[in-house]
């Protein structure tokens, strides 16, 4: 039997960038993956899909799985010749009781590796802009637990040398002995205007600092009712926060953005938003499906020879387009010849994806684009091919027909709702949602007819977001209000319209989960 292994492999704080490329790659390969709760979700996805995901998680006070059958089931798993990746949030060897599992393998003779991972509490200081260490303020570091073994008496720890002897104070698990912390560290000789941060959800979308002093920490962190998990950061450094803020002053920051474009589509859209800050939750109103047949463009991608001009309006019919090319056998030589025109940046990229550059872009995003385009060169005699969506708009094949263009537009890709997604959306609002938005007039139709009447009403108090004009007229149309419209119809476009929108009204706050 093959001889099975088991990573203990740190998941970093949150942000699931967080994580090393070893980690990563652990990942990949492995066949178990045993996690808990600190460590990111998404991480799963990283897994194989056949790979078994078994949660083990805890939270302070609510045990989940004891570690005794944590630790046995790491052995059990690997005994049986798994690659067994053993998840866990931050560094494994920080108070994260990876030392124990360790322990536990090497006496069951199991084989092991530590793939150490950025630890909660210099990740929290990074991303609340504290530099853990300045040689103008603190010469030395120390990362203290809060919380001990229950066994033990909290006053365990030295005191006296934690108060006077260190520069900067780390505690992790700290939130429910605070008020001891305090006083001892106050008691022990710490001057009580020592600033004091403490970072809550580090590095995530949900990241909150609260600073104060010694002396006023505990009354701030009742009234902020901050809550677990979080780090506390003593010391002078804390001062350098407010110039060295870089993660939670960025526009969006804190703000969960809901996005109803496809699943497929919403990882693009998703990273714009969070490298603005935002938290981009997808709720997907849309599916793509292929048309009833191919027939039609199959024919027209038998006869490219005759075609002179080829117009991709969305990036969905740059893939079935390509997709269909390839599944008859074909290539883009086959495109030779004819010219390749995407309505906008995003179609150009997803063309050039293919190995092919497109010959025109119109600088108006629009199928009207589109057409002012060809229409300024001249259509008459031309076979135009345009692959579509079921439900694409009729301007482009009228108008350049009406030129006197022969075109041919088959239906390409058709969009559905997903029948499942009601619950999703729902849930989501339920929690607080800042912005909703619409990057086509079919999410706005599909996320109208999935939440029924009251759809307008639930999106009363939300700002909704749209992509360019046909999408706000569709909204408009269906009794939604539009709070701010792209200026350019593309997703950075909208980013920037919310951006926009956000720092015209700052005090449009949703309610926050806690
Ligand atoms: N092994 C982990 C620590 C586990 S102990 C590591 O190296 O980070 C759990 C404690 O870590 C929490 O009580 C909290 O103090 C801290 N912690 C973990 N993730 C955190 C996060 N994203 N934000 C703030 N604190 C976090």
């Amino acid at each position: 039997m093959k001889q099975g292994i088991v990573y203990l492999i740190g998941a970093g704080p949150g942000d699931p960038g967080l994580i090393t490329v070893k980690g990563q790659e652990c990942l990949r390969r492995a066949e178990v993956v045993i996690y808990d709760y600190l460590a990111n979700p998404a991480f799963l996805d990283e897994a194989p899909a056949c790979a078994e995901r078994i949660y083990v998680g805890k939270t302070r006070g609510c045990h989940h799985t004891p570690q005794e059958s944590i630790n046995r089931l790491l052995a059990e798993k690997a005994k049986q010749g798994k690659v067994v990746a053993r998840l866990k949030g931050g560094d494994p060897y920080v108070f994260g009781r990876g030392g124990e599992e360790a322990l536990h393998l090497h006496h069951e003779g199991v084989r092991f590796e530590v793939i150490p991972g950025v630890t909660a509490g210099f990740a929290a200081a990074a991303y609340a802009g504290i530099p853990l260490t300045h040689r103008d303020f603190t010469t030395s570091l120390a990362l203290v637990t809060g919380h001990e073994n229950p066994e033990k008496k909290m006053s365990s720890l030295d005191w006296q040398k934690l108060a006077t002897g260190v520069g900067t104070l780390a505690f992790y698990m700290g939130m429910a002995n605070l008020p001891l912390i305090a006083e001892q560290l106050m008691a022990h000789g710490r001057p009580a205007d020592t600033p004091v941060a403490v970072i809550r959800w580090a590095t995530t979308p949900r990241q909150r600092t609260l600073v104060a002093t010694l002396a006023d920490v505990v009354e701030k962190v009742r009234q902020a009712a901050f809550k677990p998990p979080a780090v506390i950061v003593v010391g002078e450094v804390v001062r350098l926060r407010e110039q060295l803020r870089w993660f939670d002053d960025r526009p969006l920051f804190g703000k969960r953005v809901l996005v109803t474009r496809t699943a497929e589509q919403a990882g693009s859209f998703g990273r714009l938003l969070e490298a603005q800050g935002a938290e981009a939750i997808s709720c997907p109103v849309i599916d793509i499906v292929p048309p009833p047949s191919w027939e039609e463009l199959d024919r027209e991608i038998d006869g490219l020879e005759q075609t002179d001009i080829l117009i991709l309006t969305s990036a969905n019919a740059v893939d079935a387009f390509f997709e269909r090319l390839r599944a008859c056998g074909r290539d883009v030589r086959a495109l030779h010849g004819v010219t390749v025109v995407a309505v906008g940046p995003k179609t150009a990229a997803a063309i050039e994806t293919r190995g092919l550059r497109p010959d025109l872009v119109p600088a108006d995003y629009r199928a009207e684009g589109v057409v002012a385009l060809l229409l300024e060169r001249g259509v008459a005699g031309k076979r135009v091919l345009y692959p579509r969506a079921e439900i694409a708009r009729e301007l482009i094949p009228r108008e350049l027909s009406a030129a006197g263009a022969s075109v041919a537009a088959p239906v390409v890709y058709r969009t559905l709702a997903p029948t499942q997604g009601k619950g999703q959306v729902l849930a989501a609002l339920e929690e607080g949602i800042d912005a909703v938005t619409f990057t086509s007039s079919s999410t706005v139709e599909n996320f109208v007819a999935m939440l029924g009447d009251d759809a307008p009403q639930r999106l009363e108090k939300v700002p909704v977001i749209s992509i360019g004009p046909l999408t706000t007229a569709t909204a408009r149309r269906l009794g939604l209000t539009v709070a701010a419209e792209a200026a350019a119809s593309t997703l950075e476009g909208m980013v920037e319209a919310m951006v926009e929108y956000f720092s015209r009204n700052p005090e449009v706050r949703i309610q926050k989960p806690e």
